[in-house]
């Protein structure tokens, strides 16, 4: 329902989640984020319930620091509003973690064929497939002996999609990097100076910058620090449009 992800300087899972409280007006049943950390992991915290549950969860067990995170906030179309339901979804034993707004509508064959790849689902959404698969694309660039190109990778991915979304996923072996795709969902980017922001909406950033980037159909971005790359789902230069939100928030 409301997607947050940010590259920057300050302490992500503030950001984010400052974020997702700008988009709770759409109301949702479940929030997530996933943080770098800077040993090189990913750590996620998620919860069924209000942004409240999630920042109780948060302080009793807080995540380590990191400048690099994604978060969502869950209205759920597959599978109830539990905690294991809620995104963050990981694949790739934790080093990939997507959230994901919309439906996958091919879910449930690309589920079959990651179990018969011998991946293990943890959840009853349609969204976790994405995780497994962008871990899966991955190991196959390394596999082909490329250097892991997280962009790519979801492209690859996307390619395979069927439906109507918004993902938003980082690599723990892709430091300071987020990638998001979007199809019949949508997905804006925030300019700062030192940091870029993906949103679902521009609320969710507008307190931290007012260059925004609107994304045409079947894009694919990738945000790091000191810049932002859109293509299409095949690599082509992206169809994009940007500008400068003048409302007040
Ligand atoms: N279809 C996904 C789910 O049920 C995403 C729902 C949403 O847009 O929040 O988990």
């Amino acid at each position: 329902c409301g997607i947050v992800g940010y590259v920057g300087e300050q302490p992500a899972l503030d950001v984010v989640l400052s974020g997702l409280r700008r988009l709770e007006y759409r109301g949702y049943d479940s929030a997530g984020v996933a943080v770098q950390t800077p040993e090189g992991d990913l750590a996620v915290a998620k919860k069924a319930g209000k942004l409240a549950n999630l920042e109780a969860l948060l302080a009793e067990s807080p995540l380590a620091a990191g400048t690099v995170g994604i978060g969502h906030t869950r209205w759920a179309t597959h599978g109830g509003p539990t905690d294991a339901n809620a995104h963050p979804h990981v694949g790739g034993a934790g080093r990939v973690a997507v959230v994901h707004n919309g439906i996958i509508e091919n879910f449930a064959r690309l589920r079959e064929e990651l179990t018969e790849h011998g991946q293990v689902l943890l959840s009853e959404t349609d969204t976790e497939v994405v995780a497994h698969l962008l871990a899966e694309a991955v190991d196959a660039q390394r596999a082909g002996g490329a250097e892991l190109d997280l962009a790519e990778a979801m492209r690859a991915v996307c390619r395979q999609l069927e439906g109507a979304f918004t993902l938003v996923a980082e690599h723990a072996d892709a430091p300071g990097v987020v990638v998001a795709a979007r199809r019949n969902s949508p997905l804006v980017v925030g300019v700062g100076q030192g940091e870029n922001f993906l949103a679902s909406d521009v609320a969710a950033f507008i307190e931290h910058t007012r260059e925004a980037i609107e994304l045409g159909q079947d894009q694919v971005v990738e945000l790091r620090r000191d810049g932002v790359t859109i293509t299409d789902f095949h690599g082509k230069p992206g169809d994009f449009r940007e500008y400068h939100v003048d409302w007040d928030a």
